[in-house]
């Protein structure tokens, strides 16, 4: 045995010694720090934060803060307040629809998006901000009339329909009801392993949202039954959008704390909150998810 041989030896054995020795612990990813903006709605925010906020914290994988805004009708003073400092956070998280955020606000929120942010829109934040240009940029298409912005939809081929402006329904939902979840692009982070189609708790079917309708990336989508006060094709539930050197997004699912809780969207909504800030996705498919496929 050579001099170097023997050292290499001594090396790989006092190595494998030292890590019986001292197991080292496993490296944690750094946690994501997500900002959940809340503080107006015209749905139960207060119930729902802390419903997001607690989703979030049981992945281990995120920190979580909330910035509440005044509440409608605030005067100037109290808006003076609200200057989140999103350079922070790895990703912002939307509970918000209401007044519109100061100027100086709208500015920082679109340049940290410019330089790489996250933003998720969840369920009723696609209301939010219709005179905010760069806002319906990132988000894509939201609840609008139908003279807004164009519609997407996907045909029974899987293929992209784009209607335009003025043609068609705008916002709107019939009651809320169960309804199966089709995954329309299986290779994309968020949705690698949840399965092809899963079914979802009674819920509001979100349909004929509108918008500028750019760069859109449609993850899943729901059937939209007539016979449930729907339009009879395959409305966008999940999509994605490019913002800059950031990412956007936008889970229309979860009217309550008890639906987005429910399986797949509460895995959507992690995974697309990781996804949002990191481009990856390493939060795995709960069983549960798979369970709600076999089952319906
Ligand atoms: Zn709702």
């Amino acid at each position: 045995m050579t001099r170097t041989y023997r050292w290499v030896l001594l090396t790989a054995v006092c190595g494998i010694l030292a890590t019986m020795a001292c197991p080292a612990p496993a490296v944690a990813a750094e946690k994501i720090n997500v900002l959940i903006v809340d503080g107006q709605n015209n749905h139960n925010w207060k119930a729902t934060t802390p419903v997001l906020k607690k989703l979030l914290l049981k992945t281990g994988r995120f920190s979580v803060d909330v910035a509440t805004t005044p509440g409608r009708g605030a005067k100037k003073e109290a808006w003076e307040a609200f200057r989140p400092n999103f350079a922070k956070y790895g990703v912002v998280l939307s509970n918000y629809t209401g007044t519109g955020w100061p100027k100086e606000v709208n500015e920082a929120f679109t340049q940290y998006m410019a330089k790489g942010g996250g933003l998720v829109f969840y369920h009723a934040a696609v209301f939010a901000f219709p005179r905010w240009k760069e806002w319906n940029q990132m988000m894509g298409m939201g609840w609008r009339g139908n003279g807004y912005g164009d519609r997407l939809t996907v045909d029974d081929a899987g293929e992209v329909v784009r209607t335009p402006k003025g043609k068609g329904p705008g916002g709107g939902h019939g009651p809320a009801h169960p309804f199966e979840m089709t995954v329309r692009d299986k290779d994309h982070a968020v949705m690698k392993g949840m399965p092809a189609k899963w079914m979802h708790v009674k819920d509001e079917l979100y349909h004929g949202m509108r918008g500028p309708a750019k760069d859109i990336h449609i993850l899943a989508t729901a059937f939209s039954d007539k016979k449930k006060g729907g339009t009879g094709t395959n409305e966008p539930m999940v999509w994605t959008v490019p913002a800059g050197k950031g990412r956007v997004l936008v889970s229309l699912l979860g009217h309550d704390g008890g639906s987005i809780s429910a399986p797949g969207a509460a895995a959507v909504l992690t995974r697309g909150v990781e996804w949002a800030a990191t481009g990856k996705v390493t939060l795995p498919v709960p069983k549960d998810v798979s369970a709600a496929a076999e089952t319906k």
